[in-house]
């Protein structure tokens, strides 16, 4: 086969749209397990954005407000034009005792200096914000969790929707 020949996929064209989106960290480092999760839950197609610092890029606690205006207006484009039915938000980082190089890298350069558990906290605190932020369709149904390893190495998604609910909008 010539090195120029085109490469064909052996899957063909869907024009079916997924009513799911699900805004991550483009931490690559954790692509598999997210899909793996989000396959547990019966979704294997879904819209992404995928950017640095995943949700928490969209939440105030930043410092790059013009970055924060665009992607909110690049999600609610997504949310509006491809009939967006259901959301995830998965943040990402070391659970208590976990590696702290796991830590979103994002929330790193927010925040220098702080642990890895302080990040967590911080990004709980990012929690009640994106509940508002989303409560704008209000039939979108919305979940949030952080991917975090364990100093086992593994991954665990953990739902970040059972705690500090009273400012959101579930
Ligand atoms: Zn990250």
């Amino acid at each position: 086969m010539s090195a120029d020949a085109p490469y064909v996929c052996r899957n063909a064209w869907s024009d079916a749209r997924p009513r799911v989106l699900v805004v991550a960290c483009s931490d690559g480092r954790l692509q598999e397990n997210v899909d793996e999760f989000l396959n547990s839950r019966g979704i294997h197609h879904y819209d992404r954005l995928f950017v640095p610092g995943g949700p928490g890029a969209l939440a105030s606690s930043g410092f790059e407000l013009l970055r924060l205006d665009q992607l909110r207006r690049e999600t609610k484009f997504l949310v509006e034009a491809h009939k967006i039915e259901e959301v995830f938000l998965i943040f990402h980082g070391a659970a208590e005792g976990g590696p702290a190089h796991a830590c979103c890298a994002d929330y790193k350069r927010k925040l220098p200096g702080t642990s890895s558990d302080e990040i967590n906290t911080a990004q709980e605190g990012d929690v009640a914000e994106l509940q508002r932020l989303f409560a704008w369709p209000t039939n979108l149904k919305l979940h949030i969790y952080r991917a975090e390893v364990g100093a086992d190495d593994k991954v665990r998604f953990v739902s970040l929707q059972s705690q500090k609910l009273a400012a959101g909008s579930q």
